[in-house]
């Protein structure tokens, strides 16, 4: 969903993006980098950061990946070629395991990977297991039983069910591998990377297990101390938060807000970096406008229930007013299911099975 306050963050560079293929320096040792995306949201923000190895080697630590795809693999060579001052990179940290994030993490690893130094992939527990049980079987967003979850919620349009039918390959286009090894990230946990220690902050409700990480030492020109939020805070859109068919009656909203009310603790000035869109300060502020967003999204579910009861396939006009295309449709029901289950948790909406196999929610 579009933030339609942007205007209350800050953009330290204004319009500046890297050029395709090259990086933007926002504090000493920090770059940015952004490889294209084949959706609606097109580009995703990837990390570089000066890195050194337990032997002392200097190097890079990369901070997120891109989908597997031809045109991600030439964007990474034309960096490597052109913006790693000669040295290698040592390892790939990847924040969670959603294709854009962890798609080229084996490939990367493979890439730099020497008989003396194994480029080693950084992710927390349960998103490297989510992420290799993906790229090898159906979940999520397409195949049969995405089709009968999203039917179940009032999905009824033939179409659109064969399509997400069809789509049983989804992930594992994107993640065709995992690396077979991985260094475990957790919450609290403080990585030294270069000269500067960053603390991994556990977030819940977009992904298992994302981890975001946080430099206090580090002073860009503009803001106190780095976040890179991966998706758990971004400036335009609100995070997507879903309830996929793998985990029907998971409640992610609650888990979600939980999170990011825990980000607080860090400077408001902060300059977070998140995966799509543009480095901002305002880290309180946006997390204001998502805890707004959401208690709106509530109410306004609450109003249109209120007229009796509504699936979550009735509800996407009241949520989202423009047309879907499928991707975004699978999101959107994903996301209309997380709010009546974050209603019905609370005590204000309760379930209201129809005879024709459809679920709907009713005031409570
Ligand atoms: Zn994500």
């Amino acid at each position: 969903m579009a933030n339609a306050n942007e205007s209350a963050l800050h953009y330290p560079l204004g319009d500046t993006l890297p050029a395709p293929g090259a990086t933007l320096e926002l504090a000493p040792g920090v770059r940015w980098l952004r490889m294209g995306l084949p959706f609606a949201l097109d580009h995703i923000n990837l990390w570089l950061l000066r890195d050194r190895d337990e032997a002392g080697r200097e190097g890079w630590a990369i901070v997120d990946c891109g989908i597997t795809n031809d045109a991600t693999r030439q964007a990474w060579e034309q960096v490597f070629a052109a913006e790693l001052q000669g040295l290698s990179v040592l390892r790939v940290i990847v924040t969670h395991m959603h294709p854009d994030h962890l798609g080229l993490a084996h490939w990367l690893c493979e890439r730099w990977s020497t008989p003396e130094h194994e480029c080693r992939l950084w992710i927390s527990a349960t998103d490297w297991n989510a992420g290799r049980m993906a790229s090898t079987s159906t979940t999520g967003f397409g195949g049969d039983s995405a089709a009968r979850f999203f039917a179940r919620h009032g999905l009824t349009d033939p179409e659109a069910l064969a399509k997400v039918r069809a789509r049983s390959n989804y992930y594992a286009s994107m993640v065709p591998q995992v690396p077979a090894r991985y260094r475990r990230l957790m919450d609290g946990m403080r990585l030294r990377i270069g000269g500067h220690w960053w603390s991994c902050i556990v977030g819940y409700g977009h992904a298992p297990e994302h981890i975001a990480l946080h430099c206090a030492e580090l002073q860009p020109t503009t803001g106190d101390g780095v976040l890179i939020a991966g998706d758990m805070v971004l400036p335009r859109i609100s995070t997507n938060v879903s309830v996929i068919d793998i985990e029907p009656e998971a409640d992610p909203l609650p888990l979600y807000l939980a999170s990011i009310e825990r980000l607080r603790a860090l400077p408001a000035t902060t300059l977070v970096l998140p995966s799509h869109g543009k480095p901002f300060v305002g880290l309180h502020t946006r997390i204001d406008q998502l805890q707004a967003h959401h208690t709106e999204r509530f109410a306004d579910l609450l109003a249109a229930c209120a007229d009796g009861p509504k699936s979550a396939a009735d509800l996407l006009p009241v949520l989202f007013r423009r047309p879907l295309d499928l991707h975004q449709t699978t999101f959107a029901m994903g996301e209309a299911i997380a709010h009546l289950h974050a209603l019905a948790s609370r005590g204000r909406l309760v379930p209201a099975p129809g005879d024709d196999g459809v679920l709907r929610y009713a005031l409570a």
